[in-house]
């Protein structure tokens, strides 16, 4: 499902494989998505609802989302989630039971620990406070890479780029490192990158596997990874 950086086909890239519908924060339902990844020319799409290890409405949305794709045969389309590190030693958001109805599962960072704080705590005119937030994304993010049943290491330094602009590049050249050793995809994020140039170059030169994922929340949204990666590789 996931290719390295340089084995990138046009049609690898002809992807959008972060998605979220009405069924959480999303704008739209299943079918709409649906619609506009086919109208945009995609080959394949992911939806990859928010869960917790709570969730409980995951098998009938799974349904939905196959029931669904078949009016779309020109679409691949894949049940997936995206579940949140609880901590730095892997624990992941979600249930045993949702994770074996996925085919792709991203693990992201959405929170800090109680124990480093609220987000609001890092005053973003202290460098060394802004460092310490990169820092714990960080960490965070190594810890689903090495101890979670992850596949897609989504919007990487996500958190941190929302509040304080372009990620330390030395930390995710560490994230890129350990993605490769654990086989693991690292999302580029059409919707938290804030310098796309330098993480693409950074991908050029580790060579990682590789996840599109352009955050759907709407349907603008839909294969706006895919677009911007095409833009960028054109240059
Ligand atoms: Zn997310």
């Amino acid at each position: 499902m996931f290719k390295h950086f340089h084995d990138l086909t046009p049609d690898d890239i002809n992807v959008e494989f972060q998605t979220h519908t009405n069924q959480t924060d999303g704008h739209n339902s299943i079918r709409e998505v649906l619609q506009r990844a086919h109208e945009r020319g995609l080959r394949a799409i992911a939806f990859t609802e928010h869960v917790r290890r709570s969730t409980d409405w995951f098998a009938g949305f799974a349904q939905a989302v196959r029931a669904e794709a078949a009016h779309f045969p020109d679409l691949t389309v894949y049940v997936g989630c995206e579940a949140k590190a609880l901590n730095v030693a892997g624990g992941l958001d979600v249930s045993d039971e949702v994770r074996d109805q996925c085919e792709i599962v991203l693990g992201s960072v959405h929170t800090f620990p109680k124990k480093f704080g609220k987000f609001d705590d890092y005053d973003k005119n202290d460098p060394q406070q802004v460092r310490r937030f990169a820092e714990i994304e960080c960490e965070l993010a190594l810890g689903l890479l090495k101890y979670a049943p992850i596949h897609v290491l989504a919007h990487p330094g996500g958190m941190y780029q929302r509040r304080f602009g372009a990620f330390p590049s030395d930390l995710f050249r560490e994230m890129m490192l350990a993605t490769r050793v654990q086989n693991v995809a690292i999302e580029i994020s059409s919707s938290y990158l804030v310098d796309v140039p330098a993480f693409l170059a950074l991908c050029a030169e580790l060579n990682p596997l590789v996840s599109i994922g352009s955050d759907v929340h709407e349907l603008d949204h839909v294969a706006k990874c895919r677009d911007m990666v095409n833009y960028e590789l054109r240059k």
